[in-house]
């Protein structure tokens, strides 16, 4: 995070832990934090990689995986990446070779048939083949159809699959997707809709219950095409959901294809799937799975695939036609006849076959450093589980828990749950703490995770129990997805997520959990220990049995404290709550301001009111060299420089500790008047034009102050 900063804040560098204070108000002295740690023998000796080795053996790939890591993954030192489920990271090695593969070969267009098209063709080629092999099937079984990521092949099956209104006589498709559906699946639901098709979604428990136990068997009068799309991990919380469902769709035993006569076809999203597990088509024949590569290799970005099943290729319908799709047309008349290849088909125009060739250096670094894909399901289970163990147990000194888990199981098996954990932290009263609260406070520990609803809208309405009612609600409040409005009405509106990959360490795990212990347990940290004994066993209990437990939150209650520990006297003060809820009158004493975004507060006692609220309440923001706003997020020193508004002398001063004191006018005569150029830039989703006549150089060549003009 500090890595491009400029020389001036080199000398405000010591003093983060000021701004820690300043942030986020509930924390205490980092001297009463070691105080307390280091009482807390039980969460340190939890804490070591030889605790984590007695709970699972499975760690790295042979060798020395430390050393793999600082020469593969050089750049994330110092930084703890958690959001690989969003996106894994490269190895070194493979933008080497592919850099050099880059700078060596001559790679024409595919179409084209001159010698370096030919390599182009080939390669491609060899790169289908491969990603067929990748998921133990054939070009004879499966076709790989290059798409730019699995959203395009998602729509893609959407725009082709052969919907069949409902008329008179016959009831008509039927669109069913699993409600933990990534919002990319449930959009195919816009395309259906506007053809009269019914869009039904399914709920994870309806799909459990509604069985018949006899296979219903293909109907030969009605042939119906009807589509039901469900992941095999979720997103949001690991779940990997059973892949035997695809059979039982495509054989009409489960629901929703019980229930409705007529050719059941299965899309299995596998998107967040294949990022740590393996995939085997012969004994999965799902119809159509769409991927994208970035979250297999973290590199290239752009493309994804969707393979379709040959024998449900002949159904998919191609209206649009592009590129290298025909094989033959005519451009005065009507008249189209499609390629008979299934890839030509439906990879309308030139394919992005330099990123393809990535893919084959995607596939040999990762083989390289892993072996294969089972080792890095053991190895990421390992990280998540230990991670899961722990936080779950993790409880403030009264004993409250730490942290409410979104999951349905308990981490039994890699069989049933991915390398994903996805929770919101709750205080020492039991109040769940905003998911932005933690999100920021992580960036300042340079840890990256991941927060919000994560594009899964229906596991996360269904895990923090949100209504339909609500949700419009929130959007009422002026919450959006993707926003950093983490409370309405003390509800969390979204969780956090932490997701591993194949180079996750377990040094990541433990950053975490030191993170979480420093700024969000009430002192003396105590563990639950029945709670933990019993997640220890539940691994050694799972192995060979089927069921999966379903209960929602599995740490709700409150936990026992640990009797060594609780004498110490706790910490008051952390993260009060109140809650208005007794109708008592309150006084307000002050208010802070926040004159420019994301750096300090300005309090104030009265504070005169503008035509946009709070006079000069976020009336600036900083921008770097291309206009794009600085934020907190990825400068958490903003947050130094204490701005101060002084309305006599109509100057906003801005103070930081090592730098003089910057004066900037409150109003500007050219402002009003002049018709100046006006530049765009991004705040929080919203566009803010700034008037370029006001930058003031303050700090650095690249940075600017420029009054705002949103409000
Ligand atoms: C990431 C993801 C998607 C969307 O993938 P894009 O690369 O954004 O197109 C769809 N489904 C699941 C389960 C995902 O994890």
């Amino acid at each position: 995070m500090c890595l491009h900063l400029d020389p001036w804040w080199g000398s405000v560098c010591v003093c983060v832990c000021v701004c820690v204070c300043v942030c986020v108000k509930p924390l205490r002295s980092v001297a009463a934090l070691s105080l307390s740690l280091s009482r807390s023998m039980d969460f340190l000796k939890l804490c070591t990689f030889e605790t984590f080795q007695q709970l699972w053996s499975h760690y790295g790939y042979g060798g020395n995986f430390r050393d793999v890591i600082e020469q593969e993954f050089t750049r994330i030192k110092g930084i703890t990446y958690l959001d690989h489920a969003a996106a894994t990271l490269y190895p070194e090695s493979l933008v080497r070779d592919y850099c050099q593969d880059m700078s060596r070969n001559v790679y024409g267009n595919p179409h084209s048939h001159s010698p370096s098209s030919r390599l182009t063709h080939d390669t491609v080629e060899r790169v289908r083949y491969r990603v067929l092999q990748h998921f133990n099937t054939t070009p004879e079984e499966y076709s790989v159809i290059f798409t730019s990521g699995c959203t395009a092949a998602l729509k893609l099956v959407a725009e082709s699959f052969p919907w069949r209104p409902p008329t008179e006589s016959e009831a008509g498709s039927h669109f069913c997707y699993l409600t933990d559906s990534h919002t990319s699946v449930v959009g195919m639901r816009g395309l259906t809709c506007s053809r009269g098709v019914a869009a039904v979604p399914v709920s994870p428990q309806e799909l459990d219950n509604r069985t018949e136990d006899e296979a219903q068997g293909e109907d030969v009068i009605c042939q119906t095409p009807h589509l039901f799309c469900y992941p095999a991990q979720s997103n949001f919380s690991g779940k990997k959901y059973p892949l035997s469902h695809v059979k039982g769709i495509q054989a009409r035993r489960l629901y929703p294809a019980c229930a409705h006569k007529g050719r059941w076809f299965v899309l299995l999203d596998a998107a967040a799937l294949v990022s740590c597990s393996s995939l085997n088509l012969q004994t999965c024949p799902a119809d159509f799975i769409p991927i994208s590569f970035y979250k297999m290799f973290g590199f290239p970005t752009g493309l994804g695939a969707l393979l379709v099943r040959n024998d449900a290729a002949g159904i998919l319908k191609k209206t649009y036609f592009g590129g290298g799709t025909a094989a033959a047309y005519l451009s005065g008349e009507d008249y189209y006849v499609q390629a008979a290849n299934i890839s030509d088909r439906f990879e309308d125009g030139t394919v992005s076959f330099l990123d393809i060739i990535g893919v084959n250096h995607g596939f040999d670094a990762l083989y390289r450093i892993t072996g294969n894909m089972h080792n890095i399901q053991q190895h990421t289970f390992g990280l998540a589980r230990y991670t899961y163990m722990l936080l779950s147990s993790l409880c403030h000194g009264n004993g409250r828990p730490v942290a409410q888990m979104y999951t349905e199981g308990q981490f039994e098996s890699p069989v049933t749950q991915g390398a994903i954990l996805n929770f919101n932290l709750t205080d020492s009263k039991g109040q769940i703490i905003g998911y932005a609260q933690v999100d920021r406070m992580a960036s300042l520990y340079n840890i990256h995770v991941r927060t919000g609803c994560f594009c899964n809208t229906g596991a996360c309405q269904s895990f923090l129990g949100i209504t339909n009612e609500q949700m419009r609600r929130n959007l009422q409040a002026g919450h959006v997805c993707g926003d950093s409005l983490d409370l309405v009405d003390g509800q969390p509106t979204g969780s956090v997520r932490v997701s591993f990959g194949y180079m996750s360490t377990f040094e990541d795990c433990q950053k975490f959990l030191s993170f979480v212990v420093e700024c969000f347990v009430e002192k003396p940290v105590t563990v639950d220990q029945v709670r933990l004994q019993k997640l220890k066993t539940a691994t050694a209990a799972s192995r060979g049995s089927d069921n999966h437990p379903s209960p929602k939150m599995t740490n709700g209650g409150i936990c026992k404290v640990d009797e060594e520990t609780a004498t110490e006297a706790s910490l008051k003060g952390f993260a009060h709550r109140d809650s208005n809820s007794h109708g008592e009158a309150y006084t307000l004493t002050n208010i802070y301001i926040y004159p420019i975004k994301s750096c300090g507060a300005y309090e104030v006692h009265d504070w005169p009111v503008g035509p946009l609220g709070l006079l000069y309440d976020r009336g600036w923001m900083v921008v770097n060299g291309n206009g794009v706003c600085l934020s907190q997020k990825r400068e958490p020193r903003l947050c130094l420089i204490r701005p101060q508004v002084h309305l006599p002398s109509d100057k906003l001063l801005l103070r930081a500790s090592g730098m003089d004191t910057i004066s900037v006018p409150l109003q500007s005569k050219t402002q009003l008047h002049t018709s100046s150029q006006v530049c765009q830039s991004r705040v929080c989703g919203d566009r803010s034009p700034h008037d370029e006549s006001q930058v003031k150089k303050s700090y650095s060549s690249t940075d600017s102050w420029i009054r705002c003009r949103t409000k």
